[in-house]
């Protein structure tokens, strides 16, 4: 069989666009911070309204409501919306690069990128007393249904490298088994979100990062060279075989 393919893509040049920052200022340690974001731009095909509309919308509006309710946390919230995250993660590397030498400030930083379908919980990294603190905050979630922390991180494109320091971090977790039906195609449009799911996501979203916020506890971060030489080593008996990058976090 032969295939004839014939394609209108074009490749612009690049040009400067810009990452959109938002926030609550913490009451009691301003300069320490947890991080709900998404990214803006979308694929050329459809409305990029899952990919990553949903993701804006409820990271945007966690802020929105706990102005709302008149909540201020002990730390900062700030909402990040990311640029150029389908043409190369643009604005999370350069986000990255410009704050990487804070990162002892970050408390948790969160992406909602894989879909805001029904909520089940958090997917995380961190190491096992940061994930103990996450389970006991979303413990909270009972009402919602929305407890489930696994691990690791997966589907925070924007915050991996955030992820690779050590410091905590999660993408929400959702019943996403339909997201590829949608992903990066003329699919994927408003209709794919429905008003509830997302106003679930937003709850989870904006209680999951107040509570974080104002906790007196710092949530841990995992040292790297930690990550690498013990459980690393644990995790891959064929260490002694040669260097490995692989690990895992508990
Ligand atoms: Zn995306």
């Amino acid at each position: 069989m032969e295939v004839h393919l014939t394609m209108s893509a074009q490749t612009y040049p690049d040009f400067i666009s810009r990452n959109t920052i938002t926030e609550v200022l913490g009451l009691q340690w301003p300069d320490e911070v947890v991080v709900v974001s998404g990214h803006l731009d979308s694929w050329d095909v459809g409305q990029g309204a899952m990919d990553d509309g949903g993701g804006v919308t409820i990271s945007w509006n966690a802020g929105v409501v706990l102005q709302q309710l008149g909540l201020r946390p002990r730390r900062t919230l700030r909402t990040i919306i990311w640029t150029g995250e389908e043409q190369g993660l643009y604005g999370g590397l350069a986000y990255y690069n410009n704050h990487v030498n804070e990162s002892d400030k970050f408390q948790l930083i969160l992406e909602s990128d894989a879909g805001t379908f029904s909520p089940l919980g958090l997917a995380f990294s961190g190491n096992q007393e940061a994930t103990c603190i996450i389970q006991e905050v979303l413990k909270l979630l009972q009402p919602l249904n929305a407890t489930q922390v696994v691990s690791p991180m997966d589907g925070g494109p924007d915050i991996e490298e955030w992820q690779k320091a050590g410091v905590p971090t999660g993408s929400l977790y959702t019943e996403s088994s339909r997201y590829y039906w949608f992903h990066h195609s003329d699919g994927d449009t408003l209709t794919v979100e429905d008003p509830d799911e997302l106003d679930r996501c937003l709850a989870v979203w904006t209680s999951l990062a107040y509570v974080a916020a104002n906790i007196t506890h710092r949530i841990p971060h995992s040292p790297v060279a930690d990550k690498y030489s013990i459980q690393g080593e644990a995790l891959n008996p064929m260490r002694n075989g040669g260097p490995s990058h692989s690990f895992q976090f508990t």
